[in-house]
C-alpha cells in the first residue's frame, strides 16, 4: 500500500475524490510547470542559500532519502537539514527544514506566501505528526515566507526577503484530530470505488485542482437560476448601446494598451520588492481617424528591468491626447503608477498617460452579455461572442498571460536554441497583439 504523503494528506483534505484520483488514476506524465511553482523553488533556493546547512537529496527515491535523514540526525552534527525524508508507517513526508536553534530543535515550512496562510497549518502540523511519530522531536513550528516589505538593495543580498512566524500553539491545537484523519485518508487511498463527490468552491481553493476538466466533463451544466445578475439568469443576449454613449462620442487619436508583467517571490531587479508586477512587453493600437488603424508594441528580454527604455518607448508611441482603452483598467493604471516610481524621468508623461484611462470592462458590464459567456465578462469569455474569427486557441503556444510569463521565463534564463527563441517571442508578441486588437473589436462593437 502506498504512503500517505504530506501532498497526498493535503490533496485528501482538499477533496477526497482528488486524492483517490491522484493514487489510483493520476494523470500521464509530469505536471507542467506553472508560475506558483516556479516561485516556490525559486524561493526554496533563496532559503538554502540563507541557511547553509546539510541538503538531503531525493535524486535516488525516498527510500534512499529517508535512510539519509536517518543517518544525518543520527550523527547529529548538521546544525540545519533541508529536505529530511521521514517516514512513521504508513505515513512519509519530506519537510522543508530541520534546525537546532540553541539546541531546541524546529520545523520550518517554507512558503513563497507573503503571510501565513489557514492551509499552512494542516500541512505544517501533518509533518509535525509524522516527524513525532518517528522519534524526530519537534519542539517549535514555524512558517519561513516572504517579507512583502524588503526591497532588494544590493545584488544577491536576501537576508532581509525571510520572515519567520511560529505556528506551534495552532499546529498543537489541530494534532489531536489529526491522527485520524491521517488513518482514514491512507485507508480511502485503497478503496475500490471513486468517491461520490460534486464539483464546488474546493476545486479551485486553497489550490486549483488538477483534475477540474475531469469532473467537469461528468458534471451537469452550470446552473445560473440564482445568480444575482438577471440577464445571466434569463440566459438571453443582451445589448444595449445606450450604456456604451461614451464610447461612441469618444474623440480621436484613440489607442488600447495592454502590459504583460511578471512578479517575482525573489526580486531580480534593483529597487523592486517580492510580487510586484513589472512589467516586460506592451501592446499598444492606435486610430488617428476612423479605420486608420497602427499597431506599436515592446518586448523586453535582456533588457528586462531598464523601465526608462520601456517607458520612453510607450511614450513615444501613444498619441499625444485622446483616449486610452484598455480592459480591467486598473491593472493598467497600476503598472503606469509602478513605472512612474521606477522611472523617474518619464513619471510626468506615465502619470498624464494613467489619466487618459478609460475601461472597458465596466462598459462593457453594463452594454453586454451572450449566455457562451457562462456568467463571466473576462475578455476571453466575451471576445469569442463578437468576434469568432479571433480564435485564441489559434496562437499556438501562449494563449494566455501565464503562458506569457512562462515563455518569458525560457527566454530569458534557458538556454534554448535561435529558432526556439525566434518562435517564443513570435508568440508572444502574437498574443499581446491580438489582446489589444481584440479590444479594438469590443469598442466597435459597442459603439454599434
Ligand atoms: S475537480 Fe473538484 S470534485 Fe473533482 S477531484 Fe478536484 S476538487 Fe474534487
Amino acid at each position: 500500500m502506498p504512503w500517505l504523503t504530506k501532498s497526498r494528506f493535503m490533496a485528501g483534505r482538499q477533496c477526497r475524490k482528488r486524492l483517490w484520483f491522484e493514487v489510483n488514476e493520476p494523470h500521464e506524465g509530469r505536471a507542467p510547470d506553472t508560475m506558483a511553482m516556479r516561485q516556490g523553488r525559486a524561493f526554496d533556493d533563496c532559503v538554502r542559500d540563507l541557511w547553509p546547512g546539510r541538503v538531503i537529496s531525493r535524486e535516488r527515491g525516498m527510500p534512499a532519502a529517508i535512510a539519509e535523514t536517518t543517518r544525518v540526525l543520527a550523527a547529529g552534527d548538521a546544525t540545519v537539514v533541508h529536505q529530511p525524508a521521514v517516514r512513521n508507517g504508513n505515513f512519509a513526508v519530506i519537510a522543508d527544514v530541520l534546525r537546532r536553534d540553541r539546541g531546541l530543535p524546529e520545523l520550518i515550512e517554507v512558503k513563497a506566501s507573503t503571510a501565513v496562510k489557514p492551509e499552512h497549518i494542516p500541512d505544517a502540523a501533518y509533518q509535525t505528526l509524522v516527524l513525532r511519530g518517528a522519534r524526530v522531536p519537534v519542539e517549535r513550528v514555524l512558517i519561513g515566507h516572504v517579507n512583502n516589505a524588503f526591497t532588494l538593495e544590493r545584488e544577491g543580498d536576501f537576508p532581509g526577503l525571510l520572515v519567520e512566524e511560529d505556528i506551534t500553539a495552532q499546529v498543537d491545537a489541530m494534532l489531536p484530530a489529526l491522527g485520524e484523519q491521517a488513518i482514514d485518508l491512507h485507508r480511502l487511498m485503497s478503496a475500490r470505488e471513486t468517491p461520490v463527490i460534486a464539483m464546488g468552491p474546493q476545486c479551485t481553493s486553497p489550490y486549483p485542482c488538477p483534475f477540474i476538466a475531469r469532473c467537469s466533463q461528468a458534471a451537469p451544466p452550470p446552473d445560473f437560476s440564482t445568480h444575482r445578475d438577471e440577464r445571466v439568469r434569463a440566459g438571453r443576449v443582451f445589448v444595449d448601446r445606450s450604456a456604451a454613449t461614451e464610447l461612441q462620442t469618444a474623440s480621436y487619436p484613440r489607442a488600447w494598451l495592454d502590459f504583460e508583467t511578471i512578479a517575482f517571490a525573489v526580486p531580480q531587479v534593483m529597487g523592486t520588492r517580492p510580487y510586484e508586477q513589472l512589467p516586460f512587453q506592451w501592446s499598444l493600437h492606435t486610430e488617428s481617424a476612423p479605420d486608420v488603424v497602427q499597431h506599436a508594441e515592446y518586448l523586453a528580454i535582456e533588457d528586462f528591468g531598464n523601465f526608462d527604455a520601456l517607458s520612453a518607448a510607450l511614450l513615444a508611441a501613444v498619441p499625444r491626447e485622446g483616449p486610452v482603452f484598455a480592459y480591467n483598467a486598473g491593472f493598467e493604471a497600476r503598472v503606469l503608477g509602478l513605472l512612474a516610481r521606477h522611472a523617474s524621468a518619464h513619471a510626468v508623461g506615465l502619470l498624464a498617460l494613467r489619466e487618459r484611462l478609460i475601461d472597458l470592462l465596466p462598459i462593457t458590464k453594463r452594454a453586454y452579455y451572450h449566455p457562451r459567456m457562462q456568467g463571466s465578462w473576462s475578455l476571453k469569455a466575451v471576445i469569442p461572442t463578437i468576434a469568432p474569427e479571433l480564435d485564441y486557441a489559434a496562437l499556438g503556444e501562449v494563449q494566455e498571460g501565464e503562458a506569457a510569463q512562462l515563455a518569458f521565463l525560457e527566454l530569458r534564463e534557458g538556454a534554448i536554441d535561435e529558432s526556439r527563441r525566434v518562435a517564443l517571442a513570435k508568440a508572444m508578441l502574437d498574443y499581446c497583439r491580438q489582446d489589444t486588437w481584440a479590444l479594438v473589436l469590443l469598442t466597435r462593437f459597442l459603439a454599434g
